[in-house]
């Protein structure tokens, strides 16, 4: 699938020293390390209710950390998926009366132009489901001829064969192993909280048949009026999400990646579940470190469409506010932190964005090189933004009202966009 352009991003002189991460999974900061080469997999969006702040301010989050690789010096392989044929997409389609694939086809469009005007760099792989049906596929096979994964019948009308696989099993493989995966190896959660996650998104604990009760699907065998495909021993059906993201990141990057990314709520069951199914199909982990984005409300309250509460990027964009300016709102709050979009937010994003625009103009080249190591030296810590964008609000606050200038000011631009991704 295609992604999206962007724009050569500046190189500034000198390099970033080297960053370190909250990670999830090690439930505190791990040093990244200066590599030659980094790679990066961030869960995409289902196309529906695309681009709410929520899906902008996750993929700003690892944006920053792509700038901040690049600015390391490092080779940056940066793979996202598009959760293109699912239940939630199916069940939104049926509800709006319209085709599925027509849906999808036009948000995974308007979340295209949306990333491309919050100057987010685009993945080098930007992967659908339905086009990595075919890789999944024997992955699954595999699965079920190893005994990590079983089929269920069907109970009440609905058809036997949905396979699923076999937490138990996957955290019994190679005992000896440090490497080895274990429920709660990603999210740290009791039992009672996965069950209770899993119910709330997307699992079905309460099916019966199931070895154990969070076991998650793998592949849904076809159902009337549903979309499906054939799939060789499976039978005709569609794949779970879990298993999506993890075959289509073991496909394009190294086995294990250096950091798993996504909104917080996809810490369980998602990133859990194909952090289970990475080490059961090929015995490595799947990601080095797991990194989650905080959510984002709107005047205190959680954004949906159920609402009437949603934020949309395109709709500001429609109002006529500058895409830099809502990158700068997201950027104003640090990734992992939960946050509320308000009105005021914006407002002070766009004040902060003239005044910017307005001190860029005379900025020396020593200015340059201070604010572009005080940028650097905040984002190597967890990459905190809302102490960079303060750094430069005190830079630019003393400055002394110039007139004329473009001394240092697109070299100051530069710096605040390739560290930054925003525009000046
Ligand atoms: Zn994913």
């Amino acid at each position: 699938m295609i992604a999206w352009n962007s724009t050569p991003v500046p190189v500034l002189d000198g390099t970033q020293s080297g960053i370190s991460l909250f990670d999830t999974a090690l439930q505190g900061p791990a040093p990244l390390g200066n590599l030659p080469e980094q790679s990066l997999y961030v869960c995409g969006i289902t196309p529906y209710d695309a681009t709410h702040l929520g899906h902008a301010s996750t993929y700003v989050a690892f944006d920053l950390l792509n700038r901040t690789w690049r600015d390391a010096g490092s080779t940056v392989r940066y793979v996202q998926n598009v959760t293109d044929v699912d239940d939630p997409l199916l069940e939104r389609a049926t509800a709006m009366g319209v085709d599925w694939q027509d849906l999808a086809a036009d948000q995974i469009a308007l979340f295209r132009e949306d990333m491309e005007a919050l100057n987010v760099l685009p993945p080098d792989h930007y992967i659908g489901a339905v086009e990595s049906i075919d890789w999944i596929v024997p992955i699954v096979e595999k699965l079920v001829d190893r005994d990590l994964a079983y089929t269920v019948p069907g109970e009440g009308g609905e058809p036997d064969g949905d396979v699923y696989f076999s937490l138990d099993a996957a955290a019994a493989l190679d005992p000896d192993d440090t490497a080895r995966w274990f429920l709660g190896q990603v999210s740290h959660l009791d039992v009672e909280t996965m069950l209770a996650l899993s119910a709330e998104r997307g699992g079905d604990p309460r099916r019966p048949h199931k070895r154990n009760a969070l076991d998650p699907l793998l592949w849904r065998v076809a159902r009337p009026g549903e979309p499906s495909w054939p799939a060789g021993s499976l039978g005709e059906g569609r794949p779970g999400w879990h298993i999506e993201c993890a075959v289509i990141a073991q496909q394009f990057l190294p086995a294990p990646f250096t950091v798993q990314g996504g909104g917080s709520d996809l810490v369980f069951p998602h990133h859990e579940m194909s952090a289970s199914h990475a080490w059961a199909a090929g015995g490595t982990p799947l990601a080095q470190h797991y990194a989650h984005a905080g959510m984002v409300g709107y005047d205190g309250e959680k954004m949906s469409k159920s609402r009437g509460n949603l934020v949309l990027v395109s709709r500001l964009r429609q109002e006529g506010v500058d895409p830099a300016a809502i990158r700068l709102a997201i950027l104003a709050h640090h990734y992992r932190a939960d946050w509320s979009w308000t009105d005021g937010v914006l407002d002070a994003a766009i004040r902060r964005l003239a005044t910017w625009r307005r001190a860029a103009r005379s900025a020396t080249e020593q200015d340059v090189v201070e604010v572009r190591d005080r940028v650097r030296a905040h984002l190597a810590h967890d990459l905190d933004a809302p102490s960079a964008l303060a750094a430069i609000d005190a830079w630019a606050a003393a400055q002394p009202a110039r007139t004329g200038g473009w001394t240092g000011g697109r070299a100051l631009g530069d710096v605040v966009d390739a560290l930054l991704g925003v525009r000046l």
